[in-house]
């Protein structure tokens, strides 16, 4: 069994009222408990919430051979339409099990449920459903050519699976970012081992239940628990039965993982860190520019890759742009999941939490002139124990400070201002990292100057976290390496294959 009590009930503000349940790896079709096992608590007051199992070198293995076999056994003898159909199931799985994958989910993270009930868990269902549609319609490739004796001869290429892809996954959207990967891994005809975050194990775990239900074959899906270094995440990557492998983390982790992958000249897919930047510029929808700015900043407690940690704001407006966030960050309440109200939760752990503040307190040392927040909220006794912290205004500081370089990931941001077009796009690109940007203007020109101007892999125009599924979606620089989404995904997911038959 996956958990030891109704998933149903597992409403997160009752953490510390429930047993705690043990989420286990699964492995071919079943759920194996751990060899040892970790301690996950919950963000919101620090109680725990669940054992979970750890993987060792042995049930990594286990678990990339039973990949390896359903690769040889009845998932690779499936046709692309019967692997659609299969794809469909585990959609409309997560559909039916929609309220066990929120509470699980807020259980993991303490995100507020509207967040999840209309980000996190719809998303998780889409991935199937957007890569099994993208399968049934990949165009191919057909070439004539011309041969000495004059019969000629014809090209054509096919799409094959890589084999066996090692998902390595972060906390801060988990079941979107891995069934992100695990939606397109299958629909190219892969076989999948997740490693999911150590902080977020349960929604990995509970589609387990759901592929089964769904008809996958034993093997297409295992999932093994654990940590990074000397864990189950090095004993997956390192692993010599994975063919590809496919991570979305901070850079520094990606980095190491390019080395493991190096061992067989595996490939890899990053999608990493960032520290992006909105542009405002002076014509801008002040409202629609404040509005987005301070989603991009606060949204899942600025733990989004994609958030804002950097807003440059044209001088004529850039008072009253710092006055109206400080307002919009002053209004933000914090607070329990459940509660509607609730526009902000806390941060993944006490460990993120101190990371966090280590920041704040850098910025303050460094003289930042502290707009709001700065430090922990006041929260009510049930809370208090939870990784919270305020939403943080600064100004004060400029590019070279580590607070406009470094990627906090918390609810915190930048202010400053900036003159002339030319020496913002110069200011935004002096920045290792450039996964994404949003530029605020009503100047049609401008918009298209600048976006093709930035060096990111996405660049949003009067909008922040709209995304076509369709669409190339990665970082440049030191924010990731190849694109998913749509197409693309293709590339990594599939080895194209030329075959060349004389006529
Ligand atoms: P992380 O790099 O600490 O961990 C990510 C995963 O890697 C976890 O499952 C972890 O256990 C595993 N891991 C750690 N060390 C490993 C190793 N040596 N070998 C194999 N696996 C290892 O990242 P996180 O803290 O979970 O997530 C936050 C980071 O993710 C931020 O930097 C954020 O910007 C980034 N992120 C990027 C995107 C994107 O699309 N570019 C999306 C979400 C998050």
């Amino acid at each position: 069994m996956l958990i030891t009590e109704p998933q149903a009930t597992a409403r997160a503000a009752q953490a510390t009222q429930i047993a705690p349940k043990s989420i286990h790896h699964f492995i071919n079709g079943q759920y194996v408990p751990g060899e040892r096992w970790f301690d996950k608590r919950s963000p919101l007051n620090n109680a725990l919430v669940a054992r979970v199992a750890e993987a060792g070198r042995e049930q990594v293995d286990a678990a990339v051979r039973a990949a390896r076999a359903a690769l040889k056994g009845p998932w690779g003898g499936l046709s692309v339409a019967q692997r659609v159909d299969l794809l469909y199931a585990v959609a409309d799985g997560i559909n039916r099990r929609f309220d066990d994958f929120l509470a699980a989910e807020v259980e993991d993270t303490g995100k507020p449920m509207s967040l999840a009930r209309h980000v996190d868990i719809p998303r998780g269902a889409a991935n199937f459903k957007v890569f099994a549609d993208m399968i049934k319609n990949v165009p191919t490739e057909f070439f004539e050519m011309a041969t000495p004796d004059g019969q000629g001869a014809i090209n054509y290429s096919m799409r094959r699976p890589v084999g066996v892809v090692g998902v390595i996954c972060p906390w801060n959207l988990p079941l979107l970012l891995m069934t992100w990967k695990v939606g397109p891994a299958l629909a190219c005809g892969n076989t999948v081992v997740v490693k999911p975050s150590e902080e977020t194990p349960q929604t990995a775990a509970l589609l387990g239940e759901v592929m089964n239900a769904a008809g996958v074959p034993p093997g297409v899906y295992n999932v093994v628990h654990g940590f990074g270094p000397d864990s189950a995440g090095e004993f997956l990557t390192t692993h010599r039965g994975v063919n590809a492998i496919t991570f979305t983390g901070e850079t520094r982790t990606g980095a190491a993982i390019m080395k493991a992958a190096a061992d067989g000249a595996r490939p890899v897919s990053l999608e990493m860190g960032g520290k992006n930047a909105a542009i405002v510029f002076a014509d801008c929808d002040f409202e629609a520019a404040i509005e987005g700015t301070l989603r991009s900043c606060f949204a899942n407690c600025g733990q989004v890759c994609l958030g804002t940690e950097r807003v440059y704001v044209e001088r004529p407006i850039f008072e009253r742009f710092v006055a109206a966030l400080k307002h919009g960050a002053e209004h933000m309440q914090l607070g329990p999941p459940e509660d509607p109200a609730t526009g902000m939760g806390p941060l993944i752990s006490q460990e993120h939490r101190g990371k966090v503040l280590s920041y704040y307190q850098k910025a303050a040392a460094l003289g930042a002139t502290v707009i709001t927040g700065g430090g922990v909220p006041d929260m009510s006794a049930e809370l208090q124990d939870g990784a919270w912290v305020q939403p943080t205004i600064w100004t004060g500081l400029g590019d070279e400070s580590a607070i406009a370089r470094e990627e906090i990931f918390g609810p915190c941001a930048l202010v400053m201002p900036f003159d002339r077009e030319d020496e913002v796009i110069r200011r935004v690109n002096d920045n290792a990292y450039g996964l994404a940007t949003a530029i605020w203007t009503t100047n049609l020109s401008r918009a298209h100057r600048v976006a093709a101007a930035i060096e990111v892999g996405i660049a949003w125009v009067n909008s922040w976290f709209l995304r076509d599924l369709r669409t190339p979606f990665g970082g440049a620089k030191q924010s990731g390496i190849g694109r998913e989404g749509g197409v693309h995904s293709l590339e990594f997911y599939t080895e194209l294959k030329n075959v060349c038959i004389k006529l």
